[in-house]
């Protein structure tokens, strides 16, 4: 059975069984979406007629007055009935974007990059359209469970997907499936492209000075963006830090100094936090969203760029808030781990 969800003037076929978001980006209609777990809130929209079910919502992420007053999540919210709906502050509802495809990727490689890093490629059958910055997911063998893993692609690297993966102790993911068993031949299902996590389009990009920090494997998206900016107008000022524990975690460091010999207005910088940099070597100590405020005086007109775990994340935020950065200029994809 399927019902039918109307946005402005779109309407989408919903499966019974199958989230809104989902939906809508199989569709090719865009809606503000980030995590696709119900923990960030991105998708919150609001339904204007209809009834729906909140599945597995949490109550931090929909409160029950959010509930009440019409609001729910669209990764998470089954229609069961015909409906109408709103993203919230008139975020793009009936935008095109990229659709969202379910592909069998190859494994091609799976190598260790840096300390409890691996770098995937992934080889596609056909083509997958996505933008620079965005996420795919890989489902667990044998499981139902879904993890994200960023994109370090450019979008003309759309055949063979590459992913920095951290191992988490204990990982249904990364310790039991890809830091053991999963093997170069492997056949694994590929859901993508999905997030919000990207360059504004060539035409209304305002060029303006990027600064992008990562911390550990959240460099994977920022690869791809700083590239694409960077080959849009190879004289924009983009500041990239990677921010790790030591030395052994640094990665791509070849990548970075190719960067830096191609574009003069690129800058990279990696920050260590846990181990005192050797003399003479170029890395800094202490967290990265510190040197970013130690580094840029001002940053209006600047936009900001924050990938990897949620606390740093959030320090960047306020990092480029105390530079004057505009609110609606900073991005962000928090590593949040699955519910
Ligand atoms: P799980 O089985 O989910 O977790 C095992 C245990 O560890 C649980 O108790 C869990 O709560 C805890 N845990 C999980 N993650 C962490 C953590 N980071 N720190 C401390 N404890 C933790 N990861 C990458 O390595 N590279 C990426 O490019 C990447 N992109 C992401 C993009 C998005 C939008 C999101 C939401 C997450 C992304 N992640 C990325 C995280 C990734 O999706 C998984 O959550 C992560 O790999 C752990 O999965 P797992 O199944 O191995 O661990």
């Amino acid at each position: 059975m399927a019902f039918t969800a109307t946005v402005g003037n779109q309407q989408v076929s919903c499966g019974e069984d199958q989230s809104m978001l989902d939906a809508f980006l199989r569709a090719g209609v865009w809606m503000p979406n980030s995590c696709n777990q119900g923990t960030c809130g991105t998708c919150k929209l609001r339904v204007v007629d209809g009834d729906v079910d909140h599945g597995d919502s949490p109550a931090d992420t929909l409160t029950a007055e959010e509930r009440e007053a019409g609001l729910a999540l669209a990764c998470q919210a089954r229609l069961r009935s015909d409906s109408v709906v709103e993203t919230l502050g008139g975020a793009v509802g009936g935008g095109i974007t990229h659709p969202l495809r379910d592909l069998t990727a190859t494994v091609l490689s799976n190598d260790e990059i840096a300390r409890d890093t691996r770098r995937l490629l992934l080889e596609l059958p056909e083509p997958l359209a996505f933008h620079p910055g965005q996420y795919v997911e890989l489902t667990v063998p044998g499981t139902q469970l879904r993890r994200q893993y960023s994109l370090a692609n450019t979008a003309d690297e759309d055949k063979v997907l590459e992913l920095h993966v951290r191992s988490v102790s204990g990982g249904a993911a990364t310790e039991r499936w890809i830091f053991t068993s999963m093997a170069v031949g492997d056949q694994i299902p590929v859901t993508g492209p999905l997030g919000d996590f990207f360059l504004p389009a060539e035409d209304s990009d305002d060029g303006g000075p990027m600064v992008l920090i990562g911390g550990g494997t959240g460099l994977a998206p920022l690869i791809g963006l700083a590239r694409t900016a960077l080959s849009r107008d190879p004289g924009r000022r983009v500041l990239l830090y990677h921010g790790v524990r030591g030395v052994d975690d640094l990665y791509n460091l070849d990548q970075m100094a190719e960067l830096t010999k191609v574009y003069p207005a690129f800058t990279f910088v990696p920050v260590l936090s846990h181990e005192a940099p050797a003399a003479e070597s170029v890395h800094r100590e202490g967290f990265p969203t510190d040197h970013f405020i130690e580094d840029v005086d001002s940053a209006r007109g600047w936009s900001g760029w924050l990938c990897g775990p949620p606390p740093m994340v959030e320090a960047g935020v306020r990092a480029f808030k105390r530079r004057r950065m505009a609110p609606r200029m900073i991005h962000r994809e928090k590593f949040t781990p699955a519910t």
